[in-house]
């Protein structure tokens, strides 16, 4: 079932940012603050039609169908696993697909959207990284992965508190369009999220975090960082022999967090790879002159994959080592292992078509 309307001719608002809107809006001769309204009925209202926005004149309404459509995804698999986590699989319009993970912490709902189908980073460790790229998801899908959910959620009363960028894909290989989805996502007459709720996750992209911090100042900064040797993130994260981990940290002091704000560090625990108390005192060193917290998470072994997932007596030794140096950490537990909804599992329908 794939429901995305798209049309070649036709603006996709949900492409557009406010500004963007009121741009698209003057070029075609009408008021700048019937961006605001018509922004409100796409955003507030859910309104999937022109017809629906009922301030608005019926003569724009009829200009605005000849010249733009507003399109939304309808999930085409919705799979919940044990511990409530839910993954929902969308198809987009051209027969790529992607994965969006809705996971329930505390009474507080949490979505990881994918930002790419397939990924061109290529860490070793990651389900999606060996896909490769397929394409970079619009500003439209980004945003209504999150509008999607939000109906569902919704229907049991409940809303999403926090957006993670962490999904299928580099956010910030994607920036052209990530960056008019976050200020959708944080416009007040947007989806109204705070920036203290949207975490943009990176494996490295020095340059682009840079623009991030300097377009974006105040979401929140992960890092997946998952080495502390440039000759072990050298093998597992190709982007290190790009932007070496002296670079990506010193992009991490560089980013402008507001107040007292930490960087997540992300570390995904390889077993007998990089999970040795060495390992656990060198990320100590490393990090210490930037706030900091640091997400453990223990690798979720899948097909095809040379890695091992740690012990855990390893975790443990890992996770106290740093909590004892007044390190906050949070060990992740493997949220939604059973559906592959888990970290770095996300593939979308990415397989090899096999035979009919
Ligand atoms: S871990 Fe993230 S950046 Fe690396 S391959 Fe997977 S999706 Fe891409």
């Amino acid at each position: 079932m794939d429901t995305e309307m798209t049309s070649t001719t036709k603006t996709d608002l949900k492409n557009l940012t406010l500004l963007a809107l009121e741009k698209f809006l003057q070029g075609q001769g009408k008021e700048r603050f019937r961006a605001t309204q018509i922004f409100k009925w796409i955003y507030q209202h859910d309104a999937g039609s022109f017809e629906e926005m009922t301030n608005i004149s019926k003569e724009l309404r009829a200009e605005l169908e000849a010249t733009a459509c507003i399109s939304s995804l309808v999930p085409e698999a919705v799979e919940e696993g044990s511990d409530g986590t839910r993954k929902y699989l969308f198809s987009l319009a051209d027969g790529n697909s992607v994965e969006t993970v809705l996971i329930p912490i505390e009474g507080r709902n949490t979505l990881c959207i994918s930002s790419q189908a397939g990924c061109a980073m290529g860490c070793e460790f990651c389900l999606t990284g060996t896909f490769k790229l397929t394409r970079n998801l619009t500003t439209a899908e980004i945003v209504n992965q999150i509008m999607a959910v939000r109906r569902d959620v919704r229907a049991s009363g409940e809303e999403i508190r926090n957006i993670v960028m962490m999904g299928m894909g580099e956010p910030l290989h994607n920036l052209d369009n990530v960056i008019p989805a976050i200020q959708i996502m944080i416009d007040g007459n947007g989806l109204q999220l705070s920036n203290r709720r949207v975490t943009v996750s990176t494996c490295g992209l020095v340059p682009e975090m840079e623009r991030l911090g300097r377009e974006i100042p105040n979401v929140n900064l992960a890092v997946s960082l998952n080495a502390t040797t440039d000759e072990l993130r050298d093998r597992i994260m190709p982007i290190n022999r790009r932007y070496p981990i002296r670079e990506l940290l010193r992009a991490c002091r560089e980013f402008p967090l507001p107040g007292r704000r930490k960087v997540t560090f992300e570390y995904v625990m390889l077993g007998g790879v990089n999970d040795t108390l060495e390992d656990a005192k060198r990320l100590l060193r490393l990090i210490s002159d930037i706030p900091n917290k640091v997400n453990l998470i223990p690798f979720n072994e899948h097909e095809g994959c040379g890695f091992r997932a740690p012990t855990q007596a390893a975790i443990d030794a890992f996770h106290k080592y740093l909590i004892d140096r007044h390190v906050t950490v949070i060990t992740r537990d493997s949220r939604g292992g059973d559906i592959s909804a888990a970290c770095g599992q996300l593939k979308g329908r990415l397989e090899k078509p096999g035979p009919a």
